[in-house]
């Protein structure tokens, strides 16, 4: 690094970095600036470069969020589409707690590099590997995992796609106009510029052509579409919910009045020409909120719900409940997990986070009683309908925070012996993690989409616990997200 030539730039234009560079900062016989902009603020998390930096360098290595470390007076600069061992001439600006980065010439290619598969990648952001060939994100998952994960178990596969495209079965697109023109598609990452989406490849192939139809009677009927700025219209977003087995399709309008103008006409052409979509619903949300759904649904079409096979149960569930967005790999998610948790037919199972009752359900065939825990209303009542649907009766589902309910059983003493948990990204709670080192179960199995907190946890857990067992699941290929199942055993039982 310390022979390469470093540059800055204005933010808005290159004259003006060459002027700057005449006007001769005084530079160090390495070709640093001897008074660079950091020197008052290093490495400040949340600090603002005024000019851009220009630098040639190596890239070290993947941060977890995939983007490429280069060290640049010993600060970690990530640079998004960089791989390890390249070297390239890159610009960056630190923006806040974000940088914005240029590759501006690749220098030396890295052999994993290849041509993204899907033409939106470089404006779209909602992949970040795309340019990395499968296998080689598969080894970058794995080595994320395995270095998060090093002081628990040496974790050492992940469980891969055959095929890794089209896997998602939710999509969320959003409308916006351009030049007049109705536009559909994806924020760009930190901004609210829309990138026009004709064609995921990551997301079921029934979702491009019903968007396509959707713009064409957004033309037809004149549909006013929101606009963030002056927050006035009606269409926000539509989300698409299919069943990979039962091959349900749901259409939801997130529109922000129940008045839908030609409502029944669009329902008819839509159904007519996509005869797919089992059902049609409009959500009501005029609020400035980062949620795209709110609570107020009104069904326009079929029965509200969507249905899916998992596991040989049947899952039915509302626009609002949290479901696993790639059916394949959940499918062999859960079997691994059924498996790490070695239910005996005496087992009471506790399933902690449950959703819409998935896992609950599958471990019921084999427990004495299954009780799930989940805090969103519309999930339980998900759950609770879909034990019916099964014909499964030694489960019960209770709404509640999970933390909460813990601390409540630890006091009553409940009897538990295993323990499935499956919180959000932002893990389970430190008060969650006393409660169940209090209730002792057996085999706790901790399932994440966050190996990050996920260790954070396990570091409390292994006060009692030890890892046996422990697997990377690559639930999102082509993104930097990976999923994880841990097997816990008690040491005292
Ligand atoms: N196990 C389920 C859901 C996992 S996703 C499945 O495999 O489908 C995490 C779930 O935790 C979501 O359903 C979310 O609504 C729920 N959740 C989030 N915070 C929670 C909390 N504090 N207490 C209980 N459930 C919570």
């Amino acid at each position: 690094m310390s022979n390469y030539k470093k540059q800055t730039s204005s933010s808005k234009n290159q004259k003006s970095s060459k002027s700057q560079k005449s006007s001769g900062k005084p530079q160090d016989s390495s070709g640093k600036k001897s008074n660079n902009h950091y020197s008052k603020k290093p490495n400040n998390i949340g600090y603002y470069q005024k000019q851009k930096t220009q630098v040639k360098a190596v890239c070290q290595y993947l941060n977890n969020e995939g983007k490429g470390i280069i060290k640049d007076d010993k600060k970690s600069i990530p640079i998004d589409y960089l791989l390890p061992g390249e070297e390239a001439l890159v610009e960056y600006q630190q923006k806040g707690h974000y940088f914005d980065t240029k590759i501006l010439s690749l220098i030396q290619k890295s052999k994993k590099r290849i041509s993204p598969p899907c033409p939106y990648y470089y404006s779209c952001g909602g992949c970040q590997l795309q340019h990395l060939n499968y296998e080689a994100q598969l080894e970058y998952k794995l080595n994320t995992v395995k270095a998060l994960l090093k002081p628990y178990y040496p974790v050492d596969s992940i469980i891969s796609m055959d095929d890794p495209s089209h896997y998602r079965n939710k999509s969320i697109t959003t409308f916006g106009r351009k030049n007049k023109q109705a536009v559909a598609g994806f924020y760009k990452p930190y901004s609210h510029d829309l990138v026009s989406i004709d064609n995921c490849l990551i997301q079921d192939k029934v979702v491009s052509p019903i968007i396509a139809t959707i713009k064409d009677l957004i033309k037809q009927y004149k549909i006013q579409i929101f606009d963030e700025d002056t927050e006035k219209g009606f269409l926000r977003h539509v989300l698409i919910r299919t069943g990979y087995y039962s091959n349900d399709v749901m259409v939801v309008f997130v529109v922000t009045d129940k008045i839908f103008p030609s409502k029944n006409n669009f329902v008819k052409i839509i159904t007519e020409k996509h005869p797919e979509i089992s059902t049609i619903v409009m959500n009501l949300n005029s609020r400035q909120t980062s949620a795209v759904l709110s609570t107020k649904e009104f069904v326009l079409y079929g029965d509200g719900y969507i249905h899916d096979n998992l596991c040989g149960l049947t899952f039915r569930m509302a626009s609002q409940s949290f479901y696993q967005i790639n059916p394949i790999q959940t499918e062999k998610m859960y079997n691994l997990a059924i498996e790490y948790a070695d239910i005996k037919s005496t087992d009471v199972v506790l399933d902690t986070y449950s959703g819409i009752g998935t896992i609950s359900l599958i471990a019921a065939k084999k427990a004495q009683n299954v009780y799930g825990v989940e805090v969103n209303k519309a999930a339980v009542q998900n759950a609770i309908e879909n034990a019916k649907l099964n014909h499964i009766n030694n489960v019960r589902f209770v709404e509640a925070d999970a933390t909460h309910a813990m601390i409540e059983m630890a006091k009553e003493e409940f009897k538990v012996d295993v323990l499935f948990m499956d919180p959000p990204r932002e893990g389970s709670t430190p008060e969650f993690i006393k409660a169940a080192l209090e209730l002792k179960p057996r085999t706790i199995v901790y399932i994440s989409c966050n190996p990050e907190t996920q260790a954070r946890d396990l570091k409390l857990l292994t006060k009692k616990y030890k890892v046996e067992k422990a697997k990377a699941v690559d639930m999102f290929p082509h993104t930097n997200h990976v999923e994880t199942v841990v097997k816990l055993q008690h040491q005292n039982p």
